[in-house]
This record gives C-alpha cells, structure tokens and sequence, in this order.
C-alpha cells in the first residue's frame, strides 16, 4: 500500500472518492459517517438500544423503529416503550422545495439564507420539526411525542401496536360510520393547530396523518409555518381542501364535509 498510493496521491483522491461514491450509495444518503455517529451518541445517552427496521423511505427520510435502552432519559416519563427514529437526508438535491416555506419564517430568519452548507439546512429542518411536534402536542393536538433532535436525525414516540406503525390515514380500513367523528376531530385539529399552536401545517392529507388508536394522529410537520407567514392561507385553504376531499372520497359522499374551500374567507 505505502508504495504504490504514496508516488501517486490522485489515486487515493480517486479511491476516497470512490468509497465515498460507495459509502452514499449503499446507505441511500442516509447513513452516512456523521449520520451514524450522531447516532451512537443518542445511543449511549440511552435515547433507544438498537434500531430494529426501517418503517419508510421516502424523498426526504427515513424513518426507523427502535426500541429504548436499558437506562432511558428521565423526559419524556412514561418513557415511549417503541420509538421512531426519523433520519432526514442531507443530500442538497431533496430540500431546494423547502425554501418556499422557509422564506418569510422570521423563526428562521438569518439562519436559513446563510446556511449554505446542506448539514446546517438539513439540520434546521428537523430542528423545525422538533419544535413543530413540540407546538402541537402542548396545544392539544394528537401528534407523536418528539423525545430529541441532533442534527438530522430525530427521535420521537413511535405510533403503532408493538412492532407494526399504524396506518397512515390513506391506507387505513375504517367503517364508514366513524368517517364523520374522525372527520370532526381534524377539522379540530387543524382549528387549534392554528389559533393555539399558531401553526399551518402546509402538507397535510391522508399521507400526513396516521389513524392510530381510533384517532388521527398529525405527523411531518417539518414544512409547517407561522400563521403570519406570507402563505399561510393558501397552505390552510389546500390543507383543508385535501382533508375534505378524502372524507368526501372515502365516504362516496356520505360525510357531508363543511365546504369551508368554497365559503370561507379568511
Ligand atoms: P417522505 O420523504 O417519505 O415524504 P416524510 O418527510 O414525508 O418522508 P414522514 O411523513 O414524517 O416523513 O414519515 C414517513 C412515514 O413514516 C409516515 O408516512 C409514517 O408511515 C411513518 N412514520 C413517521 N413517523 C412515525 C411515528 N412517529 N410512528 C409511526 N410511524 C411513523
Ligand atoms: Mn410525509
């Protein structure tokens, strides 16, 4: 090795290069060497013990099950028997549509234009998760208790029973005779989502929501804004336009939505 790879320093550029090619690849720009000592770190500290399987792929994370460590922290008490590990991707290609709901965020104000480096953006995504999640369930609103951020990784309470997640909203079996409370309880949700936790989640639909436990549980909150934003009302108007148009769908029209896209004016 010495020999050869010392008389020719691009080949060993090309070689770093190469098993940082690899390295990306086989863990999807997920995983990588940072990633995975963020990681350990929440391990030691005792946040879960291993991560057991991974529950979604997605463009923008994934999302992991685990299960605590033997020495958990004191908060969240109780402590989440199951918990959701969320791994957001620090490639720069996936996170170019965020900016639209980050300008105009005085929360993230400076911090957001100035962060050219993807890390620290990606980081201030899940930041803003964290702090989302946070928002929502001290306002009153069904959505996982989040236990730590660090980096690009988030750790929350997983939604499900034992080892399998609920079902996002989509893909649940429900009765058609419980369409019209569930619909109930989000127009709820979203009513205290933004006169308490002053909050637009500016993604929601039945992809963005679980049915777990007989209720709906609100998740993916990284994009969601401050009810003054610029946006505001045209992400809650399309919020409340698909969330009408799945009862009115799942229903064949039997729940009797409000209409609020056609007669509200805000
Ligand atoms: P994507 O790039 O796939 O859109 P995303 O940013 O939309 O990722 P989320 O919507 O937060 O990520 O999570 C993806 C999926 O992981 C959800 O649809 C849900 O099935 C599952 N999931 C997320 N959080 C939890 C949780 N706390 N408990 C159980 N399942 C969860
Ligand atoms: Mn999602």
């Amino acid at each position: 090795l010495a020999g050869g790879v010392a008389a020719n320093p691009k080949s060993v550029a090309d070689r770093a290069n190469q098993k940082d090619k690899a390295d990306r690849a086989t863990h999807e720009q997920v995983l990588d060497a940072r990633t995975r000592l963020v990681l350990s770190a929440l391990v030691n500290r005792g946040y879960f013990s291993v991560i057991e399987h991974c529950i979604s792929t997605g463009k923008e994370a994934n999302v992991y099950l685990a299960f605590p460590g033997d020495n958990v922290p004191p908060e969240p008490s109780p402590y989440p028997p199951t918990i959701a590990v969320k791994i957001y991707r620090t490639s720069i290609l996936n996170f170019r549509s965020r900016k639209s709901y980050i300008e105009g965020e005085h929360r993230f104000r400076g911090g957001y234009t100035s962060a050219k480096n993807p890390r620290k953006m990606v980081r201030l995504w899940a930041e803003k998760e964290l702090r989302n999640l946070r928002r929502l369930v001290q306002g009153g609103v069904r959505a996982p208790v989040v236990i730590e951020q660090r980096e690009n990784v988030l750790v929350m309470e997983f939604l499900g029973q034992g080892s399998t997640a609920s079902p996002r909203l989509k893909d649940a079996e429900i009765s058609n005779s419980k369409l019209p409370r569930l619909y109930g309880e989000l127009l709820v949700a979203m009513r205290r989502m933004f006169h308490h936790c002053h909050l637009v989640h500016a993604d929601l639909s039945e992809y963005n929501i679980l049915y777990h436990a007989g209720h709906v549980y609100i998740i993916d909150v990284s994009q969601s804004v401050e009810h003054d934003h610029p946006s505001a009302f045209d992400f809650l108007r399309s919020d409340i336009r698909n969330v009408e148009d799945f009862f009115q769908r799942r229903s064949g029209g039997e729940v009797r939505t409000l209409g609020i896209r056609r007669t509200w004016s805000f």
